[in-house]
């Protein structure tokens, strides 16, 4: 399906041709996370939406309001302000939606975006829409249960902890209601995908033609990134190869998005060219 939103004409992650125009500022006030991947170290940072490196600082709705005032004199044509973790957006919901409302009234010609790993994000379809928030990330990892028990170790939902199939079963039916529930609100939904050697990499094809089928704009397949002291802390970097074969892959089915920088969950500028004044800015932000 086509991604017909004008917006991601001017999204960065959403259109290509928008990387070297427009900005977009992620601020870090998601810190918590309910699920605890298999590729994920959260002394470093979510794998989901960033490379493992530490967002320099937490800010409080407020403190994000303050930040986003101060970040937009020294960055021009930030389009999109994004909320990436480092944790998930939905673990603490009522933080993520005070600072997009803060965020909003000031800046209300801006593209609102978040990303999760779908795990609470149901619940929240209604308040994201009548937020206007137009663009949302989940990351879906495949839709075979014996896979997601492999890259889910936990799950915590409602006040109860889920584990092994329990836990697949409840992100899988989770993650595909909310993408069913944002496409039918018209929110452009990107799918981000951990490719996993041994794990997923054989069920790229599989996971781009669900989502294609349920309405998703774009797939975001990402290499994963062996870190320490998780349980893929071993498992090989995807090669070249493979990470080739699987956007040919996605392509039969949905546009695959090749641009993808693996930002910080405090990343602000241009895609690939990031401001490094901003985490300064936001460290002094975060001590106010
Ligand atoms: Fe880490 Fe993100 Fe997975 Fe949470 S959802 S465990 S923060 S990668
Ligand atoms: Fe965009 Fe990828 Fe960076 Fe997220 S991590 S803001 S999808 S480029």
């Amino acid at each position: 399906m086509e991604n017909t939103n004008p917006l991601s004409k001017t999204h960065p992650c959403f259109d290509k041709e928008a990387k070297g125009k427009y900005a977009r500022v992620h601020i870090p006030v998601a810190p918590k996370c309910n699920v605890q991947c298999g590729y994920c170290n959260r002394k470093y940072d979510c794998v989901n939406e960033s490379r493992p490196g530490v967002t320099s600082s937490i800010l409080t709705p407020q403190q994000s309001l303050q930040y986003i005032k101060a970040i937009s004199q020294k960055i021009d044509n930030i389009s999109t302000i994004g909320i990436a973790g480092p944790g998930d957006a939905f673990a603490e919901p009522e933080k993520t939606f005070e600072a997009i409302r803060l965020i909003k009234d000031e800046f209300p010609d801006k593209i609102f975006c978040l990303s999760s790993n779908g795990l609470n994000l149901l619940p929240y379809v209604d308040q994201i829409a009548e937020l206007d928030v137009t663009h949302v990330t989940i990351t879906i990892n495949s839709f075979r249960l014996e896979t997601l028990a492999k890259i889910y170790n936990w799950a915590r939902f409602n006040k109860k902890m889920y584990r092994g199939i329990a836990a697949a079963e409840l992100m899988l039916e989770q993650q595909t209601e909310a993408l069913k529930a944002l496409v039918a609100k018209n929110i452009t939904v990107k799918i981000n995908t951990v490719l996993i050697p041994g794990v997923n990499d054989t069920e790229i094809e599989e996971v781009a033609q669900i989502i294609g089928e349920l309405g998703a704009a774009t797939m975001n397949c990402i290499p994963l990134i062996p870190t320490e002291d998780t349980e893929f802390s071993d498992l090989e970097k995807p090669s070249s190869q493979l990470v080739r074969d699987s956007y040919r892959a996605v392509r039969k089915h949905i546009k695959p998005m090749t641009h993808c920088s693996r930002c910080r969950a405090d990343a602000a500028g241009m895609l690939g060219n990031d401001n490094i004044d901003a985490y300064k800015l936001i460290e002094e932000y975060a001590a106010m």
